[in-house]
């Protein structure tokens, strides 16, 4: 007989969350704190979502996201987690940029940034302390129209130079654009200018398990294997999760799963009304990524001056389309010294990350698509040579995952690496207006996503929820920006 994963949960909670990203695990757990009954079902067998982790034989962990994130996480781990977790968090001091306009090295905050513009770019320091207070002073009251090459335009006219040392590693963090409304660039640079780039000291696997006996600690029933396949709503309420056969009543929905997917296929378009259905199709989902996961022998190094995070291109000039093009000119290259887990095995892994679209993926043949998984190993390794020397004889072991991958182990839309573009961002907030007690909290227009945005997006959902079962108010995330 088949394991029963909802074996011994209640017929009832007060809040069901769907999904255990780094959104839905923050709600779970502020909302249990406050003394809810809270019911997290996750369809993958592990919690994380994007926020995870796979081991391979010979002790090699390989971290998926952990490649990055500001500072403003030691906050948010502190508040919404433990004092250990936050505790975990470490700044990443070599961050390189290596591109035919040039080469450098930074730890990426304002001071340094400031420095490198002056006196590599030849900027005057009024341009520079200009563009930083601007983006630092943007929120969402601000035009949304202006996009953020018109904010580069104001600045730094012509100098493409910039532009791309400012932008390139915001595209991979985010998978923003140009085109993108510049609130949207403005918020996430200014994070990440505040002391530059910060991970987690022994893993994501370590964080997760962290999360997770906090989660016990507070009560969370949390149930993996659980494939949410609708949530009912009766009266313009939620009322009920359908989930392994069974009907559990509810108060209220978290959904951490993807926004669409929450929309359209958990709860039906005939809940809600035609112009939000309207607005939720319209949504633009943001790109995929590949990966390439390589581990060292066990006896190799690399030395730390190659760096800890390294925006790598060949292509003339930064170009979003080229970014997610299959022609890979771009990689993003993130290295796992042995301190990134002190406790475990010593091992250096590489990992390559490049931003790609789903449907240059989604619909190859099998054999074709494991053909160019091969390649994309193999030409991943060439661009790694330069920095990495004699690497193919260095390895112990190499793959890759692709938009599939993504979209295989969390059920995102065509494998969205960072939920949706700026309008999902609305669309999210509205969710409750729509039906009383369903929310969205998960990566959502560019700035809601990420570790820290999908971690923050988190906690403000709780607060909601948290409102809705205390009073019955309707005081949504919307109105606490
Ligand atoms: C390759 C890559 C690199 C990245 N690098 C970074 C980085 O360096 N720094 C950074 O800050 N961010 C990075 N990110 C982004 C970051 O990982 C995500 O934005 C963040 O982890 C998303 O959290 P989330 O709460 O939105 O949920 P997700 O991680 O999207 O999780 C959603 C969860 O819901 C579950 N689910 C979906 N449908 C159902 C259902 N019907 N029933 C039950 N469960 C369901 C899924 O299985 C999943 O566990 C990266 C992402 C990728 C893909």
């Amino acid at each position: 007989m088949p394991k029963d994963f909802l074996k011994d949960a209640k017929d009832e909670y007060d809040v069901v969350v769907i999904g255990s990203g780094l959104a839905g695990l923050t709600s779970a757990n502020m909302l249990a704190r406050n003394g809810h009954s809270i019911l997290l079902l996750e369809q993958h067998y592990k919690l994380g979502g994007m926020a995870t982790w796979f081991k391979r034989p010979g002790g090699h962990i390989f971290d998926i996201s952990l490649h990055g994130f500001p500072y403003g996480m030691v906050k948010s781990c502190r508040r919404y987690w433990t004092q250990e977790i936050a505790d975990s968090i470490v700044q990443l001091e070599n961050i390189r940029f290596d591109n035919p306009m040039f080469s450098l090295t930074t730890n990426f905050n304002r001071v340094d940034f400031t420095k490198l513009l002056i006196e590599k770019f030849n900027l005057t320091p009024e341009t520079v302390e200009g563009f930083f207070d601007k983006s630092r002073k943007m929120d969402f009251q601000d035009d949304q129209q202006m996009t953020t090459r018109q904010l580069f335009d104001e600045f730094f006219p012509g100098r493409e130079d910039v532009i791309r040392l400012l932008m390139e590693p915001i595209t991979y963090a985010n998978g923003s654009t140009l085109e993108d409304p510049a609130i949207s660039y403005g918020i996430v640079f200014s994070n990440f200018m505040s002391k530059g780039v910060f991970t987690f000291r022994g893993g994501t696997d370590r964080l997760i398990h962290l999360m997770q006996a906090e989660l016990e600690k507070n009560k969370v029933d949390i149930r993996i294997r659980c494939d949410v396949e609708k949530i009912h709503c009766e009266g313009g309420r939620v009322s009920a999760v359908e989930v392994g056969g069974r009907k559990i009543k509810t108060q209220a929905v978290v959904s951490n799963a993807n926004l669409k997917q929450t929309i359209f296929q958990l709860v039906g378009e005939e809940y809600f009304d035609r112009q939000f259905v309207e607005d939720a199709q319209a949504v633009r989902l943001n790109n995929s990524s590949t990966q390439v996961y390589m581990a060292l022998k066990p006896d190799e190094r690399i030395d730390e001056t190659t760096g800890d995070l390294l925006f790598s291109s060949t292509a003339p000039v930064f170009q979003t389309d080229l970014l997610l093009s299959r022609d890979i000119t771009s990689r993003t290259f993130s290295f796992y010294y042995p301190h990134t887990r002190p406790e475990g095995r010593q091992r250096c892994l590489i990992v390559s990350s490049t931003n790609a679209n789903y449907d240059d993926w989604a619909h190859l043949p099998e054999d074709e698509y494991q053909v160019s998984k091969k390649d994309l190993v193999e030409t991943t390794l060439d661009a790694l040579d330069k920095y990495v020397p004699n690497i193919r004889d260095r390895i112990a072991h190499a793959e890759a995952s692709t938009p599939r991958t993504f979209q295989h182990y969390t059920q995102h839309v065509a494998g969205a690496s960072f939920g949706t573009k700026f309008e999902g961002l609305k669309v999210s907030f509205d969710v409750p207006k729509q039906i009383e007690g369903l929310y969205h909290a998960g990566s959502v227009g560019i700035i809601m996503s990420g570790w820290l945005g999908a971690m923050n997006y988190g906690r403000m959902v709780a607060g909601d929820v948290d409102n809705l079962l205390a009073t019955g108010g309707s005081r949504t995330a919307a109105s606490m920006v």
